[in-house]
């Protein structure tokens, strides 16, 4: 089957214009959206659209886990897919980019070893805001290497509204780890990848939850087709 990026046209580059913003006077502000994103959806371009504003991002990163971490052995659509509908749905936006940084790294993806590869390629001063669900957040203590982490970025956690915040702050808290951690509300996070794929997998509409041309690719290459079959493991995703 054929898919993937090369079906999207390709927009990256974005180091050049964080450095010349980073020379302006300000520090540049750099987002990265970190998730699966099988499928990306609306609450995940909302989020980023709203860390941008309400932050002061100049740009945000989207960049599909290679082969997420606490994923393995579960079923995942592959990561060509989860790439080229990121890049489909985050196209009209020249404050998004899709980045492939995770999906060409191999074995499992770390945020601690994208970040220093980010901190390699930037200019300095960049500061970094690495962006995810506040779900994810929590269990951030046990994440590889979180001490690094915890050093070159600010973290922000998105949350539905009426999500009880205490536990989460008592895990970071209690942690003994320095972390900078922001969260931001998203109403529109009431939708979840989960969702999609079960609507999906029964003939059910998606239409309005994420971009049609994110449809439209889910319709060609038959992902979530149906439950308990809507993708390859780890690592044997054909696209
Ligand atoms: P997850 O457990 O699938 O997601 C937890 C919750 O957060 C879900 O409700 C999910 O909703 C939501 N979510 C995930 N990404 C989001 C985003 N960018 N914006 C808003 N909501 C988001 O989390 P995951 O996808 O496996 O991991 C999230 C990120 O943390 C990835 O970048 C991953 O690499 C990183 N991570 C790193 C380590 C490590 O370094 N050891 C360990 C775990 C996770 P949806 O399903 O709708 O997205």
């Amino acid at each position: 089957m054929s898919g993937g990026a090369s079906e999207v046209p390709v927009r990256e580059s974005w180091e050049g214009l964080l450095g010349v913003r980073a020379a302006s006077g300000r520090p540049a502000r750099l987002g990265i959206m970190g998730g699966t994103f099988d499928p990306i959806h609306n609450g995940h371009l909302v989020t980023a659209q709203q860390a941008m504003d309400d932050l002061g991002l100049d740009l945000v990163l989207f960049m599909p886990a290679g082969s997420p971490a606490f994923k393995q052995g579960r079923h995942v659509s592959s990561a060509e897919d989860r790439f080229a509908m990121t890049l489909l749905a985050t196209a009209d936006n020249p404050g998004f980019v899709a980045s492939r940084l995770e999906i060409e790294r191999e074995g499992i993806t770390y945020t601690a070893d994208t970040l220093k590869e980010l901190r390699r390629r930037l200019p300095e001063g960049v500061e970094l805001y690495f962006i995810t669900g506040a779900d994810a957040i929590i269990d951030i203590v046990s994440w590889h290497d979180a001490g690094t982490i915890a050093t070159m970025a600010t973290l922000v956690g998105a949350t539905r509204p009426g999500y009880d915040l205490e536990w989460a702050k008592a895990a970071i808290d209690g942690s003994g780890i320095g972390f900078d951690v922001r969260y931001l509300e998203v109403p529109a996070l009431a939708i979840s990848s989960s969702y999609l794929r079960e609507r999906a997998s029964s003939g059910q509409s998606i239409r309005y939850l994420t971009k049609d041309s994110v449809i439209g690719y889910i319709e060609k290459h038959g992902l979530y087709a149906q439950a308990g079959e809507e993708a390859a493991p780890w690592g044997e995703g054909a696209s």
